[in-house]
């Protein structure tokens, strides 16, 4: 096994139980490894702090799979993944009266918080998205995908492997049906057909239907945001249908509808999504036609959120503030909390008394403190006064390691204004 020894002094975070090594703490490694290869990662005294993957061009030379020297093999994978699996049967398995699953989709393997980083499984009904994101896991891509179809014989799978962390790790995306190798007893192979077909020859469809809570949404796993929808904020959505009845509702940053479907299920007056995408909005309008909600009392608006809080002149009861990572890196903090503090300052000034807002980030660099302050800040320039009713993070099937805090991703505030 390649042996790689830290500097003096860098063992802290490893030992701690942090998944991550960054390169500039690395001392040396012992021995020719390609970018992905497996590595035991020792402090610089010698000592053992984990199994890991390698690349040499990664800033995050090192991430670590296992505290022990385990075999990294397809046992480990097994274990790892049906561990994952498990956790994620209560929001699968709850039936309802129909004899229907209320929730039929949800994320299954979340990279670093189910102990298997750079891997990414997301199930939309009986179809499974896959996304690898690092070289390491790379190495692994066969024995994934053939313990995926044997847990869970999906109907088909498909490569999403396009996530800009691929170039960082030195790899070109992979997108496309995931067909089994023809060749006698060969591995599975995974890779784009030229007619965007399975081997069986049935094509992967444009849209897939979930349900969520009941709600049904189409998701378009090939050219979507992400896998093609943010189950992270299953909760969220939850949460806004049961507070929705009888508001006037502004759905800022709305995707393809998801808020707007649950609040007007909830029984929101008038809903105005918000949305810069073009295709997002138009996926939006069918899935309110699919959850039949009338159109008459929908608002669906292609704009800058930024520019439409400015020129809006409505007052709303409930706003929703869902916008992208504004920092992706350390580098963009500042820049992103000018953008947090001006979308909330301005979302603050257009409610009612008494009115509420959900408010989130999705930015790793930013976490809870940070962003409630921010938050505070815009409040004083909006002069509002407002209270905190909850706080809330990703659901469970988006689990962080504890000793990774950057995994903790998703924050969202539910604030009501005093006056
Ligand atoms: N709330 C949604 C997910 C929002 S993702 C859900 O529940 O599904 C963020 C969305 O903001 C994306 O659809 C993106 O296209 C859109 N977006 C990004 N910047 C924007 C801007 N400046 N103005 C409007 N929409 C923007």
């Amino acid at each position: 096994m390649i042996k790689v020894f830290l500097k003096q002094g860098r063992e802290e975070a490893p030992s701690r139980g942090h998944p991550w090594v960054f390169s500039g703490a690395i001392e040396q490694v012992e021995g020719e490894i390609e970018a992905g290869g497996i590595v035991d990662l020792f402090s610089h005294a010698g000592a053992f702090l984990g199994r890991g993957y390698y690349n040499p061009h990664s800033q995050i030379a090192i991430r670590l799979l296992a505290r022990n020297p385990i075999e990294i093999d397809k046992a480990f994978f097994k274990e790892r993944i049906e561990a994952a699996l498990a956790i994620r049967k209560p929001i699968l398995s709850p039936e309802t009266t129909g004899g229907e699953r209320a929730t039929n989709s949800c994320r299954l393997i979340h990279a670093e918080g189910d102990l298997l980083p750079g891997l990414i499984c997301d199930r939309y009904g009986d179809y499974l998205v896959l996304q690898i994101n690092t070289a390491g896991m790379e190495q692994f891509r066969n024995e994934i995908i053939s313990l995926l179809k044997e847990l869970l014989a999906p109907t088909m799978m498909y490569d999403r492997s396009d996530a800009a962390t691929r170039a960082q790790e030195g790899l070109p995306d992979s997108t496309g049906p995931i067909v089994e190798a023809e060749a006698e007893g060969g591995p599975l192979a995974s890779g784009p057909l030229a007619n965007g077909s399975s081997a069986t020859g049935a094509a992967f469809p444009d849209l897939i239907e979930i349900r969520e809570n009941n709600m049904r949404f189409l998701v378009d796993v090939k050219g979507g945001q992400k896998t093609g929808f943010y189950l992270d904020q299953r909760d969220n959505r939850a949460l806004i249908k049961g507070l929705a009845h009888g508001k006037r509702v502004l759905n800022c940053f709305s995707y393809t509808g998801g808020f707007s479907i649950s609040a007007s299920l909830g029984g929101a007056v008038g809903v105005t999504a918000v949305e810069a995408s073009a295709d997002a909005l138009a996926l939006c309008k069918e899935n309110l036609m699919l959850n039949n909600i009338p159109l008459d009392g929908q608002r669906l608006v292609k704009a800058d959120v930024f520019q439409f809080l400015r020129d809006d002149e409505n007052e709303y009861d409930l706003i929703i503030l869902d916008p992208p990572a504004f920092a992706k890196r350390k580098g963009q903090v500042k820049g992103a909390i000018r953008g947090y503090k001006d979308i909330n300052l301005y979302a603050m000034k257009r409610l009612k008394k008494g009115g509420m807002i959900l408010t989130c980030s999705c930015s790793q660099h930013i976490d809870a403190g940070l962003f409630q302050k921010i938050l505070s800040y815009a409040a004083v320039d909006a002069s509002r006064q407002l209270q905190v009713l909850g706080s809330w993070g990703a659901p469970l099937d988006h689990p962080a390691a504890l000793q990774h805090p950057e995994g903790a991703y998703l924050k969202a505030f539910l604030l009501r204004v005093v006056e």
